[in-house]
């Protein structure tokens, strides 16, 4: 089987003929139809993070495909169901954060395309637990990024409590930025885009943006005052100046929701103001198996429009220099 891999940081991805993998007890084998490209993909092929992956290794956690081959024991899907394989690949299942709805912090879980192999093949080994059936309504081309793009900005929505009324500001149009949008506004709430690229405005208002702001040309901190500021801001952009443009966006009560992962990001924050304003800083983390279902129950439903182009795998490459140079309008997904 084809795939691209790390192999070793900061190189150029390699296609390379691989084995096609045997799946392990409780795993089961994928044969791969779409795989999308987030960011955290270059992240991983850089060696970004503190908690790095081990070269070489195959990135991708935005896997849809059908399941080919059941290994030992695997019997939650059969052959030929089609599932998504996300960032979560597995966790414990039995830690404090497993049994109460919170797999996406157990401190086992392995992660596909970072300590496990991932989705840019054309093959892949998933746990048969943790892959998430797509609804017939779903194209894979869809799917894809609503497996990582998707369940991460829905989720990044819920914890921030977002209420009907209320005004949310989304930090960074792309693959997360125009799916944050529309789930802001599923919760009822009006919406402030913000880029730095008028293109990317156009399509935050063509999903349903009340308001956008070009962070280029216009303060974006003053611009959300004048609109009254922010009951929460949804920080997508991958650098740290916009999560403190987003902090100080915030009105008395606020909520940030820091989802991006700018490499050595630090931000600083006022105490005083977050005290006297009561306001609060989340970290969050993608999303559950649940919540991977409702993001696809909502798009099967007409609640959702994803924006993505399809691509080779053997343009990986020049795919994340596109990712990188920002002229993605959304999101790349390779199509097998
Ligand atoms: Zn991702
Ligand atoms: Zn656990």
């Amino acid at each position: 089987m084809k795939a691209a891999v790390v192999p070793e940081f900061n190189a150029k991805l390699e296609i390379r003929d691989l084995p096609v993998p045997e799946p392990g007890p409780g795993q089961v084998l994928v044969r791969m139809v779409a795989s999308g490209i987030c960011h955290t993909d270059i992240h991983a092929a850089h060696g970004d993070w503190p908690v790095k992956p081990n070269p070489p290794f195959v990135p991708g956690h935005e896997g849809i495909g059908v399941v080919e081959k059941p290994g030992q024991g695997a019997t939650l899907h059969s052959v030929g169901d089609r599932v998504a394989i996300a960032w979560l690949g597995s966790a414990c299942g039995h830690c404090s954060y497993c049994v109460s709805g919170w797999e996406t912090l157990c401190e086992s879980q392995r992660n596909s395309g970072y300590s496990v192999d991932g989705a840019y093949a054309e093959y892949a080994v998933a746990d048969d637990r943790f892959v998430v059936s797509v609804p017939d309504e779903v194209s894979s081309l869809d799917a894809a990024p609503l497996t990582c793009a998707g369940v991460t900005t829905f989720k990044a929505v819920k914890v921030s409590r977002l209420q009907p009324g209320e005004t949310a500001v989304v930090f960074g149009i792309g693959g997360l930025g125009h799916l944050a949008v529309q789930y802001a506004r599923i919760f009822g709430a009006k919406v402030i885009a913000v880029d730095l690229e008028d293109e990317k405005l156009r399509l935050a208002t063509s999903l349903g943006a009340d308001h956008v702001i070009n962070a280029r040309t216009a303060d974006p901190v003053e611009a959300i005052r004048d609109l009254g500021g922010a009951d929460v801001a949804v920080a997508l952009a991958v650098a740290p100046k916009p999560f403190e443009q987003a902090l100080s966006s915030l009105r008395r009560g606020g909520r940030l929701v820091c989802v991006a992962l700018p490499a050595d990001g630090t931000m600083s924050v006022p105490i005083f103001d977050m005290v006297l304003g009561g306001k609060s800083v989340i970290g969050s983390i993608v999303g559950t198996r649940q919540d991977l279902a409702d993001v696809f129950a909502l798009h099967a439903a007409g609640r959702t429009k994803v924006i993505a182009e399809s691509r080779e795998l053997v343009d990986v490459n020049a795919c994340f220099d596109e990712v990188l140079s920002g002229r993605v309008p959304a999101r790349l997904v390779f199509e097998f």
